[in-house]
């Protein structure tokens, strides 16, 4: 007979090659043994984690534990206790089914089981290695399971060196167990990293978890859902218009308490806060569904992030309206706070007028307008002695060539400075003239990098200066922001942000940078960390200038700010005195410029 060229792959390759699907990251192994753990009816649950789980993740748990059988069986594919038959599938209460995270797990890492039930004498020790059995034996153990894995990915190097800095693994693994213990409250989570507990979390209710992971603070910005329809059940929190974010933070949406991403509620929730918040502003949502499983199909994606509803414009209407409903009531409550506190770079739609938008404040030493009041009065009359001060220092630090050039460029603004004509384009751009030419700088970008510029040169020697608080204010943060507040310290502290550990998750504020003291400071510092994470996963920048970028950009003046005259020229100014007025920091270009030649030569047709 003729042979093909078609073979079954054995187990161990069908297991690797799954294991790319469920496995993509220390955080995915997190989730899934964690996830075991929930189904197995635990009350503690305890992660260890080593080098952000590169070299170990053990996940303990008290749960009903498996018997000798089991713990042998678990590792093969497709091997589930949880469905028997395709019926089964459509009223699943556990979080697990396909029966293939153990087999992958095993595949690319060392794994090691203790497993006990209460009726038995003693435990069960099984070891994995790379997919290979290597022993079983009985042990001593409490009730319960304990899985333990090393060097994950040690026989996939590809795969390891594709592993991100230690810092963003293991900011995935805290928020995957975010996204489990938020609906998870009776169970006991405890997660420790390289030898610190940096997750505690006893059972407690639904809000008092969620204080315990993002802030005590967070509770007088929430608003309660409560629906009971037929078809589904609603409820969680929501955040009030004002105090909505810039960045996504804090979205979590549970499907029958599985986390889940669906974009079309995910837009119910949005259009709730229609005409409430600017369209770059987020809402804030702890949101719980609960339905028939039969209405529900969670088997479309192998990490089970992903839902879909028999019914969903039945589920968008009653979610859209179930949270205007809070909305309105929670802001009738608390209208007094409504009027008075405006959230960083949220523009509701009357609160324009009351905000104060950031002002530049570059170098206050030669700033002329520490504040908005005394900037309107000087307005009028440009100050003849800021602009001189503005001009020394102008050229220090340059190669001489470079120099001459610039003095030629300073002498001309300066005999320039009564006709230095500027305006401001559709509030985003600030049109002036050069050496004849037309230059169009873009403002936002523009003062992004000065102000990077101007964090991004402190050094020990050259600190900027701190204002002291009078009254120091304390920072609550999640656990992940506490981890990243921490390394980032000596960073923060060259920079002017005195920051002091205050207990768990909680920090102290004592002094800001003082080119900083008209902003809201812990919103300032919520979004300092929210650009710092965000460039950190695109781009692998060090500490100081990542922190300086993401400083410029939560601080810088954004489009649809309204420039003074004297303020654009001081910024065009701050531009020119830049190292590279040219590019943003992430490469965008800051101006454009028409030369006049092309304008003689368009009008000389
Ligand atoms: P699934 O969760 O989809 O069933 P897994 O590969 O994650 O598949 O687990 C396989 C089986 O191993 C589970 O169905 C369960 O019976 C058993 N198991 C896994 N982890 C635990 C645990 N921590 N405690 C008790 N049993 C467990
Ligand atoms: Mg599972």
């Amino acid at each position: 007979m003729e042979s093909g060229i078609i073979r079954v792959l054995p187990d161990n390759v069908a297991n690797k090659i799954a294991a790319g699907e469920v496995v993509q990251r220390p955080a995915s192994v997190v989730k899934e043994l964690v996830e075991n753990a929930i189904d197995a009816g635990a009350t503690q649950i305890k992660i260890i984690i080593k080098d952000a789980g590169k070299s170990l993740i053990q996940i303990i748990d008290n749960g009903k534990g498996m018997n000798a059988l089991d713990a042998r069986l678990c590792f093969e594919r497709h091997a589930t206790s949880k469905i028997i038959e395709a019926e089964d599938l459509f009223k699943l209460s556990t979080k697990g089914f396909r029966g293939e995270a153990l087999a992958s797990i095993a595949a690319v890492a060392q794994v090691e089981l203790k497993t006990k039930q209460t009726e038995n004498e003693t435990a069960i020790q099984i070891n994995i290695d790379g997919g290979k059995f290597i022993n079983q034996t009985e042990c001593q153990a409490p009730v319960g399971t304990s899985f333990t894995i090393k060097n994950l990915f040690f026989n996939i190097p590809a795969r390891r060196n594709f592993l991100k800095s230690d810092q963003i693994e293991l900011k995935h693994i805290i928020d995957e167990v975010e996204r489990m213990a938020i609906p998870h409250i009776n169970i006991h989570f405890i997660v420790q990293s390289n030898g610190n507990e940096i997750l505690n979390l006893p059972a407690t209710t639904t809000i008092g978890r969620i204080k315990s992971l993002v802030g005590s603070y967070i509770q007088k910005e929430l608003v309660p859902l409560a629906e009971d329809a037929q078809y589904i059940k609603i409820s969680g929190y929501v955040s009030l218009p004002q105090y909505c974010l810039k960045t996504k933070k804090e979205q979590f949406f549970f499907v029958n308490n599985r986390y889940v991403r669906n974009p079309f509620l995910n837009h119910a929730i949005y259009e709730a806060y229609k005409e409430l918040i600017s369209f770059q502003s987020h809402p804030r949502y702890f949101i719980f569904l609960e339905l028939d499983p039969a209405n529900i199909d969670i088997n479309i994606h192998p990490t089970k992030t992903e839902v879909k509803f028999t019914d969903d414009k039945t589920a968008y209407l009653l979610l859209c309206s179930t949270i205007k409903r809070a909305i309105a009531k929670g802001a009738a409550s608390d209208s007094l706070n409504f009027e008075t506190e405006t959230a960083f770079n949220t523009q509701t739609i009357n609160a324009s007028k009351n905000v104060t938008a950031p002002t530049i404040n570059i170098n206050p030493s030669y700033n002329p307008f520490n504040n908005q009041h005394n900037f309107e009065q000087q307005n009028t009359k440009v100050n003849k002695q800021q602009w001189e001060k503005l001009f020394t220092g102008f050229t220090d630090n340059l190669p001489t060539e470079q120099q001459s050039e610039k003095q030629t460029v300073i002498s001309n603004i300066e005999n320039e400075t009564k006709e230095f004509s500027v305006f401001q384009m559709n509030k985003k751009y600030i049109v002036t003239t050069y050496n004849q030419n037309i230059l169009i700088v873009d403002q936002q970008r523009a003062h992004e990098r000065i102000v990077y510029e101007h964090y991004l040169k402190t050094t020990i020697d050259n600190r900027i200066n701190s204002q002291q608080i009078l009254f120091a204010e304390q920072f609550d943060v999640s656990a992940n922001d506490f981890v990243l507040i921490q390394q980032l310290m000596p960073e923060f502290k060259l920079m002017g942000f005195d920051l002091e550990v205050f207990g768990k998750n909680s920090f102290i504020i004592n002094g800001i940078p003082s080119d900083l003291a008209d902003f809201n400071i812990k919103q300032t510092i919520d979004f300092i960390l929210e650009s710092y994470k965000i460039n950190t996963i695109d781009s692998k920048t060090d500490r100081h200038d990542n922190l300086s970028r993401a400083i410029a950009k939560s601080t810088s003046i954004k489009y649809g700010k309204v420039l003074q005259e004297i303020e654009m020229k001081q910024l065009l100014m701050s531009l020119f005195d830049c190292e590279n007025p040219l590019y943003t920091a992430n490469g965008k270009s800051i101006m454009m410029e028409i030369e006049n030649t092309e304008i003689e030569k368009f009008f000389k047709k």
